[in-house]
């Protein structure tokens, strides 16, 4: 397995086209999986917000003073939340999208002053638009996979996740196969999205390096079907972590 990063790629605007920028610079191959950095597909598609255009409601303007964050920050995750998991001591949503992270995503790094920058509103359908025309431009088959970089519970660091994905199953399913002892597995789904998108995060790192494409060779996990990254989310009745946020709020 290869992981290498597409060279030279501009500060990009709002109509770029980053399937044509991604070819005009590598020879992609078949089966390829593109890694593409959340905050560049925002862009292209202007999921930008002008701080000051922001009108923060009473709820907004609470939330982030008991926060200490700009409340135009904090409508801008409201904007886009369908649910709030938790307020403080740090604002904890679920996305219109169904993608549970801190901020919806939302930050101001790696972008123009004066802008928020959202996660693309709907990630599966831009990475499917850019995989479709890369096959267009190129001929290549190629899957792609949209990060963005994500806290976790329990532990210190963050670490790349896929929030969009076309031509490659978020899971691969372990159940069913043995292991070296002849027993089955019962319960591992490993979350393959999630680790290309780490391994890819190691090479896009987090600040002016400017390399939000990385191509990851030779990770066999291709599929023609339909898929989205909601595969990994888990149903909100089966969450025990949502249940018991739920209980600690009463
Ligand atoms: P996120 O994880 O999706 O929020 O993206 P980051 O802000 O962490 O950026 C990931 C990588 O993409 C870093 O190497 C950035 O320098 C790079 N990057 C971000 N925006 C641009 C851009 O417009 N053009 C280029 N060439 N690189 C960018
Ligand atoms: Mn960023
Ligand atoms: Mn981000
Ligand atoms: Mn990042």
């Amino acid at each position: 397995m290869e992981l290498f990063t597409v060279e030279d790629l501009p500060l990009i605007q709002k109509g770029d086209d980053i399937a044509a920028m991604i070819c005009e610079r590598t020879e992609l191959e078949d089966h390829d999986c593109v890694v593409i950095a959340s905050t560049i597909v925002a862009k292209a598609e202007g999921a930008m917000v002008l701080k000051s255009a922001v009108v923060p409601s009473e709820r907004a303007m609470n939330i982030a003073k008991r926060l200490g964050k700009e409340p135009a920050l904090v409508q801008a995750v409201l904007d886009r939340s369908a649910n709030v998991i938790v307020e403080f001591p740090l604002l904890l949503v679920e996305n219109l999208n169904g993608h549970v992270s801190i901020n919806a995503g939302i930050d101001d790094s790696n972008v123009e002053d004066n802008y928020f920058l959202e996660l693309p509103h709907d990630p599966d359908a831009s990475a499917k638009a850019i995989g479709e025309e890369i096959a267009n431009i190129c001929g290549r088959d190629v899957s792609v996979i949209i990060t963005d970089t994500n806290g976790r519970a329990f532990k210190i660091g963050q670490t790349g996740v896929a929030v969009g994905a076309y031509h490659m199953h978020p899971i691969r399913n372990w159940r069913g196969e043995k292991d070296l002892f002849g027993k089955e597995l019962e319960i591992t789904e490993e979350a393959v999205a999630d680790e290309v998108s780490s391994a890819a995060n190691l090479l896009m790192g987090e600040a002016a390096g400017g390399y939000p494409v990385v191509i990851v060779r030779g990770y066999e996990h291709h599929t023609t079907d339909d898929v989205s990254v909601k595969e990994m989310y888990r149903p909100e009745n089966e969450d025990i972590i949502r249940k018991g946020l739920r209980c600690l709020r009463q």
